[in-house]
């Protein structure tokens, strides 16, 4: 009971699904539990109390970060010719280029590798800084050799950037940022407010999902 005082009603949601373990997610900024049908809400909200304290407060901290930063606007042809040259550099740092690079508006994740070597890039990166937009690109790009996030991958970020938590951070940040200033100025592009697919804000309780609760992600490969 003691924790479901904490939870009124609108802070959070509950669905019972057919599936076989609790989830617990964070991707729009609120709690979404998704349950077994015979499953008990207050029983998981007092189990996962203190790891729903913590994403409540990092994604708390990240939106009062983000109104020390300010969005910078590129034009979309510029920012494609920004980010071909990003490209070109990583693909001879690397020696590995990827098969093709799309862009659209996307409203979960800044960037994507796919399995045949595709990347594709969400044109509200263009409202970043470049040294951030850089980063997203070469993480894409390292993606074409480790598509998971292993310390084989980390280590090949950290040669380019040693600083690539700091960056994680910002990622992070900018994404509340932009989802706020673009929603305003432009209602139709993006849909709805949502925190990128960030693993470390999903939790499943189920065996075998551990490994990936560590891992900090704003693009699909987790
Ligand atoms: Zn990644």
């Amino acid at each position: 009971m003691g924790i479901h005082g904490d939870y009124m009603e609108q802070d959070y949601s509950v669905v019972y699904r057919n599936v076989q373990y609790p989830r617990l997610e964070f991707k729009t900024g609120k709690l979404l539990l998704i349950l077994p049908e015979d499953e008990d809400e207050d029983k998981i909200l007092s189990r996962y109390s203190s790891w729903i304290e913590e994403k409540k407060k990092i994604i708390n901290d990240a939106l009062v970060a983000s109104k020390d930063k300010e969005i910078r606007t590129v034009y979309d042809t510029d920012f494609k010719t920004i980010v071909y040259e990003f490209i070109h550099q990583y693909s001879d740092d690397l020696g590995k280029k990827p098969n093709n690079v799309f862009f659209r508006v996307m409203n979960s994740k800044w960037a994507s590798c796919s399995r045949n070597g595709n990347i594709t890039v969400n044109m509200l990166l263009r409202y970043l800084p470049e040294r951030q937009m850089s980063y997203v690109i070469y993480h894409e790009m390292v993606h074409l050799f480790e598509k998971r996030h292993n310390i084989i991958f980390w280590n090949k970020i950290e040669e380019q950037f040693p600083d690539w938590k700091v960056l994680e951070n910002d990622l992070f940040v900018y994404w509340f940022l932009v989802q706020r200033e673009v929603h305003a100025e432009n209602r139709m592009l993006v849909s709805s407010f949502e925190v990128p697919v960030f693993d470390q804000f999903l939790l499943t309780d189920s065996p075998g999902r551990r490994e990936h609760e560590q891992c900090i992600d704003w693009s699909d490969h987790c």
